[in-house]
Parts: C-alpha cells; sequence; structure tokens
C-alpha cells in the first residue's frame, strides 16, 4: 500500500464529536500503531530532509507531538505554538476568530532568529484559522515560513485553499471529503 493510504486509514471517524454533525477525525490510532506512527513520521521526514530547515514549530496541542519528533529526526530545533497564557517568558500572540468567539495563539519572542527557515506544522487544518494565525505569528518574529504542513485536510471547510492564497505552500498526508 501506499504509505498515505496507511496512514488514512489508521484514522478513526468519530461521528457527532465534538457536537451533533461534526465527525471528528482522530489521530491516536495512528500514534498508537507503531507502524503506522512510523511511516506518517517517515512521510515528512522525506520531504523535509532536502529543505534546510533550521527549526519545526509545532501548534498546541497534536502538533506538539508530530513536531518534536520529526524535529528529533531531521536534527532540528523544535519550538512550541502555545494557546494564550501557558508561555513563561516574553511573548507575542496572535488572535484568530473561531465559530464562536475568539482564540490566540502565542510564542515566546526568543523562540525564532530573524530569517531562520521554519516548518510549521499541526494534525489538521479545517477553517485554516489556526494556520493562518500561526504563520503570521511566526512571521512577525522575523522567520521565513518555508512552508505549512498537517496529516489531515477538510477541503469542504476551505482552510486548505484559504493558507495558500496567503502565498504559504501547504503539505498533507491526506484529506477527507
Ligand atoms: P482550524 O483552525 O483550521 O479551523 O482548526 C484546526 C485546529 O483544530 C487544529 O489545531 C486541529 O487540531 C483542530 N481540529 C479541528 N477539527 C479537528 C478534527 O476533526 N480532528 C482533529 N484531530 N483535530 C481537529
Amino acid at each position: 500500500t501506499d504509505p498515505a493510504d496507511y496512514v488514512r486509514e489508521a484514522i478513526r471517524s468519530v461521528p457527532d464529536w465534538p457536537k451533533p454533525g461534526v465527525t471528528f477525525r482522530d489521530i491516536t490510532p495512528v500514534l498508537q500503531d507503531p507502524r503506522a506512527f512510523r511511516v506518517l513520521i517517515d512521510i515528512f521526514v522525506y520531504r523535509y530532509m532536502r529543505h534546510r530547515l533550521d527549526l519545526v514549530a509545532g501548534i498546541d496541542a497534536r502538533g506538539f507531538i508530530l513536531g518534536a519528533v520529526l524535529a528529533y529526526e531531521l536534527n532540528l530545533g523544535f519550538v512550541p505554538v502555545r494557546k494564550k497564557g501557558k508561555l513563561p517568558f516574553r511573548t507575542v500572540a496572535e488572535e484568530y476568530t473561531l465559530e464562536y468567539g475568539n482564540a490566540a495563539v502565542e510564542m515566546h519572542t526568543d523562540s525564532v532568529r530573524p530569517g531562520q527557515r521554519v516548518l510549521l506544522i499541526d494534525d489538521l487544518i479545517a477553517t485554516g484559522g489556526t494556520m493562518v494565525a500561526a504563520s503570521k505569528l511566526l512571521q512577525r518574529l522575523g522567520a521565513n515560513v518555508i512552508e505549512a504542513a498537517a496529516i489531515i485536510e477538510l477541503p469542504y471547510l476551505g482552510g486548505s485553499t484559504a493558507l495558500r492564497d496567503t502565498g504559504l505552500p501547504l503539505y498533507t498526508v491526506c484529506s477527507f471529503n
């Protein structure tokens, strides 16, 4: 089988979660299965090994799991893009709108040096709000954001198009319609 199909088949779809009518794409079975986990990380390793990256930035919280393993494997540093209020040192925040209300992502001001080549990673892109806010934050810190990556895209929510429209390339392993 195609490695991407192997990963896709390990993703669990949970109907009506977190609310009726929504199908949650659960990646925990991918992480739990040692072969699926390795196939997934290796897809990213082979894609990014020649990108001459400096850092991987992972989005709270599932992006931490993927980003940290990938950074370690590529011999890169890892920096967290956290939900607001978690980081202890000097921070910068970027707000974005959710379906109901607002949210913000936050980073330490010294987490990226200007010009560093950064890969942004999360598990899934839905409306794109989180990824767009995180990439803006990285750019405000002077990062050269090379690409955004996720396991899953949900094309019907428009986030993948919105992100690509900002000029940032997006790579995803699979999609669900
Ligand atoms: P967006 O900002 O693109 O609308 O939502 C993406 C964020 O919400 C990501 O951080 C992602 O982890 C989370 N998310 C939204 N829907 C799902 C889903 O069905 N499965 C998973 N694993 N994460 C989701």
